[in-house]
Formats: structure tokens, C-alpha cells, sequence
């Protein structure tokens, strides 16, 4: 497949998430762990929530309005973190953050539908939207860590 294709098919996966966006929505529920988010360059708010239970993310969920690379990431982010042990979550976030920044990463380590989003790292504009989502995922499994700690 030529760059030209992969770049349309990337872009076709992006939108699927914007469109129809998997694990969308809040829930009551005070055991999840909720992290808020703001990107104010772009508009982009976003929410966070996660379940953890026995040092694995059994429930992913978010919130909130802004750009399609935002919104679409916070739906891949959902996806692909959901069902991950604790470890494996960690590891998958910063690979993921050090594609979009542009760094060398593991290519071989499972990243779901978040690869599509390596083009970020020729838009720096951009990264913020590409990583609200999973930075507000890591400040929630920082929060987990400490009261497993305390
Ligand atoms: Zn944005």
C-alpha cells in the first residue's frame, strides 16, 4: 500500500471514531476514577473516566466537545486502553506519545487503531488534540497508583 493510501485510510479511521464514537458518555458511578481536561488553543474539553479492578482498566469512558482529532482520539484511546492490565496501559501510552511526538517507538507493541494517528507528528500544531485524551489517562491511573499506595 503507497503512503498516499495509508494517509486516506488513516484519515477514514479518524472520522469513523468523530462520527461514531465508541464508550462516549459519563456515568454516576464514584468509583470510576475522572480526570477533566482542557486544551484552551483549540477548545478542546474533555473527561476522562476509568474503572480498575484488580490492577486491570475494565471500563474507559468520556466526555466532551472539541475538534475531530480530539474527540476521535478520546474514542481510539477508549478502545484500545479498555480490558488493558495496568502495566501494559502504561506502556501503550507512552509509546503512543512518543509516535505522535515524532520519536522512535515499538513498533511491534499492540497500539490498536491509535497508530493511525503517527501523521501527528508532521502537524506539532496538533498534538495537544492528539493527546488530551491520554494524558487525562494518565493522571487517572496516576490517581488509582496513589491511593493503591496510601
Ligand atoms: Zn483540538
Amino acid at each position: 500500500m503507497s503512503y498516499g493510501n495509508l494517509e486516506t485510510l488513516y484519515r477514514q479511521v479518524i472520522m469513523d471514531h468523530y462520527k461514531n464514537p465508541r464508550n462516549k458518555g459519563l456515568i454516576g458511578d464514584e468509583t470510576y476514577y475522572k480526570v477533566h481536561l482542557k486544551n484552551p488553543t483549540c477548545g478542546d474539553d474533555l473527561t476522562v473516566q476509568i474503572k480498575v479492578v484488580d490492577n486491570i482498566i475494565t471500563d474507559v469512558f468520556h466526555d466532551g466537545t472539541g475538534c475531530s482529532i480530539s474527540m476521535s482520539a478520546a474514542s481510539v484511546m477508549s478502545e484500545t486502553i479498555k480490558g488493558q492490565k495496568l502495566e501494559d496501559a502504561k506502556k501503550i501510552l507512552k509509546n503512543y506519545l512518543q509516535m505522535v511526538k515524532g520519536e522512535a517507538f515499538d513498533e511491534e507493541l499492540f497500539m490498536g487503531d491509535a497508530i493511525v494517528y503517527q501523521g501527528v507528528a508532521n502537524f506539532p500544531a496538533r498534538f495537544k488534540c492528539a493527546t488530551i485524551a491520554w494524558k487525562a489517562l494518565d493522571k487517572a491511573i496516576f490517581i488509582h497508583d496513589e491511593e493503591d499506595n496510601s
